[in-house]
C-alpha cells in the first residue's frame, strides 16, 4: 500500500489540490466582512462568469455541490410546478430526487445510463407535457461519463416554451466549455472539488435575468439557500452568511491559473487527456460506456472485461497507488471511471494508464502491457501545445 503522499487520485472528484492552491489557502484567516474580504468575494464573482460564460452574476455559495442544486431548485420551483428533469445517470436521478421532495409535479425523462439525450427524445416528451415551467439538465453526467449536448436541448426547450433551463454543471464548469449565455442556459451550477481544483465545501450558482422574474415571485420557503439574499449581499460585496474564506483565497489562485493557461487551451487539455484515455482503452481491448460523439472530456467510463471486473481492476491499481471511480447506482461494479479533469495534465495520466495496464497484467489478463500507453502517446505527440509550464 503506497503512503498517502504517492497516490495518484484519478477519480472524478474530489481531484488532486495543486500546491499552488494549497498554499494560498494556508493563508491566515481574515475576517469575512473585512475590506479585503470584500475585494476577494467580488473578484472571484467577476472572474467566475468567464468561467460560466456569463455575463450575469455568480454567487459562491458554502456547501458541495448538492447545496447548489438544491439552491438552483428551491428558487426557481413554485409550489405546484410541472418540471421536467432529464435522468441519464445518478446524478440527474439526484436532480430528479431533489424536487420530488419539494411541492412540484415532476416529469422523469428516463435516457439510458450511457447515452446522450437527443434533442428530439427532448421535444417528444416537451410536446406531450404542456405547462413544464423549467427543465433540469445535467451537462457532464459523471456517473456515465457523457456529455450531454446542452446547447442544443437549451435550444429546443426555448423552441417549444418558456421554461427554464437549468444546468447541473459541476463536473463540466472549469473543463468544459458551458457558454451559459450564448446556450440560453438560465441556471448553472458547479462546485469546487472537480475541474476547479480546490477541495470540497464551496459551490457557486450562476442566474440569469430571466430566472430572476421568476426566482423575485416565489413564495417557496427558503432560507439559507435563497438566491435573493445572496445577491442582496453581492451587491454589497459580500456574501449573506460567513463564507469558507479558506477555499475563497483558494478559488481566487484557482482562477489565476486557469487564466494563466487560458480557459480555451484548459479545455483543449481535457479533450486531449479524454481522447488519450479513451485511445489507451480501446487499444487494450476494453469497451467503453459512452460512444465517442458524446465523450466527457473530463471523465471516462468504461466496462470490466471477460476474465476481471471493474472492482478487482480497481482494487488492485489501488495497491499499486493510482485511485480510480467504481460505478454508481445501477452501474456498481460493472463499470470503472477515470477522473481527468482539474490539476490533471498529460504525464499524470500516463501515470495512471501505466499502472492501469500494470494493473491488468498482475491480474493476469494482459501479456504484453504497452499498447495503452502507446495510443495515448500518439495522441498526446500529435497535439502538444506548450511546453513552458
Ligand atoms: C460531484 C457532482 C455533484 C455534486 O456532488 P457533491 O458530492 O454534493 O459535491 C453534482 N452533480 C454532478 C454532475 C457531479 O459530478
Amino acid at each position: 500500500m503506497s503512503t498517502a503522499d504517492h497516490v495518484h487520485l484519478r477519480i472524478p472528484g474530489p481531484t488532486p489540490v495543486p500546491w499552488r492552491i494549497q498554499t494560498a489557502m494556508s493563508r491566515p484567516a481574515i475576517g469575512h466582512r473585512s475590506k479585503e474580504a470584500s475585494v476577494l468575494i467580488r473578484d472571484i464573482s467577476r472572474r467566475l462568469r468567464n468561467v460560466f460564460g456569463t455575463s450575469s452574476p455568480v454567487f459562491p455559495v458554502s456547501g458541495s455541490g448538492t447545496a447548489a442544486l438544491e439552491a438552483a431548485a428551491v428558487n426557481t420551483v413554485r409550489p405546484g410546478d410541472k418540471v421536467l428533469v432529464v435522468v441519464a445517470g445518478a446524478f440527474g436521478k439526484r436532480f430528479a430526487d431533489i424536487l420530488q421532495r419539494m411541492d412540484a409535479e415532476v416529469v422523469r425523462l428516463e435516457i439510458p445510463w450511457g447515452s446522450p439525450c437527443e434533442p428530439d427524445r427532448l421535444a417528444k416528451e416537451l410536446d406531450r407535457h404542456r405547462e413544464i415551467r423549467a427543465v433540469f439538465l445535467t451537462h457532464c453526467e459523471t456517473s456515465t461519463g457523457v456529455l450531454h449536448p446542452v446547447g442544443e436541448l437549451a435550444e429546443t426547450i426555448r423552441q417549444r416554451s418558456d421554461a427554464l433551463v437549468i444546468v447541473d454543471g459541476v463536473s463540466s464548469v472549469g473543463g468544459a466549455p458551458l457558454n451559459m449565455d450564448e446556450r440560453g442556459i438560465d441556471v448553472a451550477v458547479t462546485g469546487s472539488q472537480k475541474a476547479l481544483m480546490l477541495p470540497p465545501g464551496l459551490a457557486a450558482v450562476a442566474v440569469s435575468p430571466r430566472a430572476w422574474h421568476v426566482i423575485e415571485s416565489n413564495p417557496r420557503p427558503r432560507y439559507y439557500l435563497d438566491l435573493l439574499m445572496y445577491r442582496h449581499s453581492l451587491e454589497q460585496e459580500t456574501t449573506p452568511f460567513t463564507p469558507p474564506v479558506s477555499l475563497l483565497f483558494g478559488l481566487a489562485e484557482s482562477l489565476n491559473m486557469l487564466e494563466e493557461e487560458g480557459l480555451q487551451e484548459v479545455f483543449r487539455r481535457h479533450e486531449r487527456l479524454g481522447k488519450m484515455t479513451r485511445r489507451a482503452l480501446e487499444a487494450l481491448g476494453i469497451r467503453l460506456l459512452t460512444d465517442e460523439s458524446c465523450a466527457s472530456p473530463t471523465v471516462t467510463a468504461a466496462m470490466g472485461g471477460d476474465r476481471w471486473t471493474a472492482d478487482e481492476l480497481r482494487a488492485e491499481m489501488r495497491n499499486l497507488g493510482v485511485v480510480i471511480a467504481g460505478g454508481q447506482g445501477r452501474l456498481k461494479g460493472r463499470i470503472f471511471r477515470i477522473g481527468h479533469m482539474g490539476h490533471c495534465h498529460e504525464p499524470d495520466l500516463l501515470a495512471a494508464l501505466g499502472t492501469l495496464e500494470t494493473a491488468l497484467a498482475r491480474l493476469g489478463v494482459l501479456s504484453e502491457p504497452g499498447a495503452g500507453i502507446k495510443a495515448a502517446q500518439e495522441v498526446w505527440i500529435a497535439d502538444v501545445q506548450r511546453v513552458d509550464r
